[in-house]
């Protein structure tokens, strides 16, 4: 095990990606090599009641992963080893801190392939989206993190090793504590490997990208393509505001002044140009002002590049909220409309944009440091966001997680009953309260 004795390192350490997170006064840093680190970690840690946070690649967006006072920061990311890739039964048994990408590459070096891919693929752990449950691009057709764990070994507060699930396609031998671990953001162990499921690679994904005059139009194009069979592997929506920052970074082709624009895609074996034109029709029919559809790969990656440029377009624009409500694809529109309302009766720039086939989207809310009070003003339109979301049936968070940053609105959308249930289920676990406190409960 390494401690990090560099300030300046640690400090690094210290934070995730979320909005406006600062390492506190006190903490401390280690890098596990192997899980007897992790083991000795978790044991000094419950015989000195020493808060723990665990942490992956440092790419989380809620703040799950932020050192809190007097905490000690454990990073996984050196358990980085694919164990075994068993092509017969598929799956693969990973480190947790197998990078997403590198997982991808593997199985699709075996003609398999691993299919949750968040935007930080490139990046992000398969620790960080076992304990964050992670989305991504492809859910639409794929699912989510959750749908490919079946197995995992986690060391729990105290050091105790104990394994859950099972490698086989099949079982139903007690209860589902991989389930439980699956998004529980480090509330309850660290994940020290990963049993998970791979299926057939798809064909290489053909795109269609159609623009809209209004967001109502592209909210039912989203709706129709939903419909369809076999249906898309990808679905993103783009409102007027979102491809205005991506213009402004480079020109990736969006005429100037389209309200909205969807991205969808086809990997399905042996029909992705077919599925493609026919998404292309119900996208005109929805009352696209024009529809660019890709013969080829190269093109298909070409219509996705806006798409890709969002992170570092919305980073360029300024700081910002970020959302990540989840609604029911029919409350789609509402919820663009809704993200548009607020920001004008709040007098803050909005976007709106991500996995509109889910129904889940990224709106960010805008700001100057320089001027507390348009940050409470972007404050008060992301409160009236989450409210509304929760109002349509929905989430506060599909993806990222609860972390600090959502964990005051967490009760809303459980209420108490379930609150007290969740809090007692932790407690099982980590009955001493030490493992990555102040977040989530
Ligand atoms: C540009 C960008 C795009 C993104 N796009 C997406 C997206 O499309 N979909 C999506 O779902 N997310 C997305 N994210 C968010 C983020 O990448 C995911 O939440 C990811 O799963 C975090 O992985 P990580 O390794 O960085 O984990 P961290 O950020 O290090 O940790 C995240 C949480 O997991 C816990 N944790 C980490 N490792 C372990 C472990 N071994 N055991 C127990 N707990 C652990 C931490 O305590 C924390 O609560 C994006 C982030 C960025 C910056």
């Amino acid at each position: 095990m390494r401690t990090v004795t560099d300030p300046d390192v640690a400090a690094g350490y210290a934070v995730d990606s979320s909005l406006g997170a600062v390492p506190p006064a006190s903490f401390e840093v280690v890098r596990a090599r192997d899980r007897a680190d992790v083991v000795e970690v978790l044991r000094e840690a419950g015989a000195t009641r020493r808060p723990v946070v665990p942490q992956g690649a440092r790419t989380g967006l809620a703040g799950g992963a932020v050192a809190t006072e007097g905490s000690l920061v454990l990073n996984v990311e050196g358990l980085d080893t694919i164990e075994e890739l068993d092509e017969l039964e598929r799956i693969a048994v990973v480190g947790p801190g197998v990078v997403n990408a590198s997982l991808k590459a593997a199985a699709a070096a075996v003609g398999l392939a691993y299919p949750p891919d968040p935007a930080s693929s490139a990046s992000c752990t398969i620790g960080g989206n076992v304990a964050t449950n992670a989305g991504g691009l492809c859910c639409v057709k794929y699912g989510v993190t959750a749908d490919y764990v079946r197995g995992l070994e986690v060391v729990l507060p105290g050091g105790a090793v104990m394994r859950t699930g099972r490698r086989t396609a099949k079982g139903v031998a007690g209860l589902d504590l991989t389930g439980l671990f699956v998004g529980s953001e480090g509330l309850l162990g660290v994940v020290t490997s990963v049993v998970v499921r791979l299926v057939p690679a798809p064909d290489p994904p053909l795109t269609a990208l159609a623009t809209f005059g209004t967001l109502e139009a592209a909210a039912a194009g989203v709706v129709a393509l939903r419909a369809q069979r076999p249906g898309p592997s990808l679905i993103e929506v783009l409102d007027g505001p979102t491809i205005d920052s991506v213009q402004r970074l480079a020109d990736y082709g969006f005429p100037a002044g389209c309200a909205g624009a969807v991205i969808v895609q086809s990997d399905r074996p042996g029909g992705t140009a077919a599925d493609v034109q026919r998404y292309a029709s119900v996208l005109a029919d929805a009352g696209a002002l024009d529809v660019a559809v890709a013969d080829d790969p190269q093109e298909a990656d070409a219509l996705m590049a806006g798409r890709r440029a969002l992170h570092a377009a919305q980073e360029l624009k300024g700081p910002h909220f970020t959302e990540d409500v989840c609604v029911p694809i029919r409350r789609l529109a509402d919820l663009i409309r809704a993200g548009h309302r607020l920001g004008a009766e709040h007098g803050v720039d909005v976007t709106l944009s991500g996995h509109g086939g889910d129904g889940n989207l990224h709106p960010c809310f805008f700001f100057r440091l320089d001027d507390p009070d348009s940050r409470r003003r972007a404050e008060a339109a992301f409160d009236g966001l989450l409210r509304e979301a929760l109002a349509m049936g929905g989430t506060i968070t599909g993806e990222h997680g609860v972390g600090s940053l959502k964990a005051r609105w967490l009760p809303l959308e459980l209420g108490e009953a379930e609150m007290t249930r969740q809090r007692a289920v932790k407690a099982v676990f980590d009955p001493l309260g030490i493992m990555n406190p102040g977040k989530v409960l």
